[in-house]
């Protein structure tokens, strides 16, 4: 099969890449590495069936040609991070949108399959337990420039959708709850790999706010499998899954299983949201995911630990 990637020398993509390139796919990889990296992909470079364009999705001049060639798109290029999103809300609505908008009418000329990355986000600012792929999305008002990335994903969703529903082509749309593993940086916002590379040389951890807000981290290679049984199921055309893991720990617990599993002497500090973000800034208290759409479609769960996640990072950074 033929795969294209965008944003597949970021975090994410470049895993796909490797794993779709291990099971004798051949993969293309767009991507403009904005925040994406050629570090990340750069042992491909040599495979034949891996061949890598330069470029920004919404500014490709052979868009049309490289999605003609795929059998799937999958749709990764996105901003990342939430402080990157605060710091630049222009550039996350455009990538997020017109990305989208250009991906989907090329893949809407030639009827082609369009696996389409969103985001937990999406759920916004509700309280919930578990966040289910029916719920409400409660996304806060556009004064607070976090809830951008937000609101530019789920109208990523709404046009795919359409672009499904009038029969222009077939989508997929997944919900990435906190995912991690290597290669993930922390230059713009995520806790996991932050945490994980001060540890290592005794720098601060920074908590932001009480610290008693919680996550599940999933590791990459877990959501890749998610994203390959997907596939292989094919039965998912039009649908919304969650992929993540239910494995939940607050931020604070995060810090202190962090210190002990790598023995460090980092000293452990409280920075408030308005200070780590932006005045009124808006945090979730909780974010889980429900996964029984993605259990019952595909019989796909979580393998891999939190504790393997962070000696797994360690590792990676120590090698870098
Ligand atoms: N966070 C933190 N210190 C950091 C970066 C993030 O305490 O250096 C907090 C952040 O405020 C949030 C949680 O960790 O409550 C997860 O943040 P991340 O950016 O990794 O993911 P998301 O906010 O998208 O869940």
């Amino acid at each position: 099969m033929n795969y294209l990637i965008t944003g597949g020398a970021g975090f994410i993509g470049s895993h796909l890449a490797e794993t779709l390139i291990a099971y004798g796919h051949h993969v293309t990889v767009l991507d403009d590495l904005s925040t994406g990296d050629m570090n990340n992909i750069r042992h491909l470079l040599e495979r034949d069936r891996f061949h890598f364009t330069e470029g920004a999705v919404e500014n490709s001049g052979n868009l049309q040609s490289l999605v003609t060639w795929s059998d799937t798109v999958f749709h990764l290029a996105a901003t990342v991070g939430v402080e990157l999103v605060v710091k630049e809300p222009v550039r996350t609505i455009q990538t997020n949108v017109h990305a989208t908008e250009k991906i989907l009418e090329c893949a809407g000329q030639k009827h082609k399959r369009v696996v389409l990355a969103s985001t937990s986000e999406v759920y916004g600012r509700a309280a919930s337990e578990v966040f289910r792929e029916t719920d409400d999305l409660l996304i806060g008002p556009p004064t607070h420039s976090r809830w951008a990335y937000a609101a530019s994903k789920a109208l990523d969703e709404y046009l795919a959708l359409a672009y499904q529903k009038e029969g222009k082509i077939e989508t997929t749309i997944v919900r990435f709850f906190n995912t991690v593993g290597p290669r993930q940086t922390g230059r713009y916002g995520m806790v996991l790999p932050r945490f994980v590379s001060r540890a290592l040389q005794n720098e601060p951890l920074e908590v932001y706010g009480t610290g008693n807000q919680s996550r599940c981290f999933c590791h990459v290679a877990d959501t890749v499998e998610a994203l390959l049984a997907l596939e292989n199921a094919r039965n998912t055309d039009g649908e919304i899954v969650n992929i993540g893991s239910t494995d939940s720990v607050t931020i604070n617990q995060l810090a202190e299983r962090v210190k002990s599993l790598l023995n460090s002497h980092s000293e452990v500090r409280h920075i408030p949201y308005n200070e780590a973000y932006e005045p009124g800034f808006e945090d979730m208290p909780r974010r889980m995911p429900d996964i029984d759409k993605i259990h019952k479609i595909t019989k796909w769960q979580p393998q891999r630990s939190l504790d393997d996640i962070i000696l797994e990072v360690a590792s990676y950074f120590k090698n870098e």
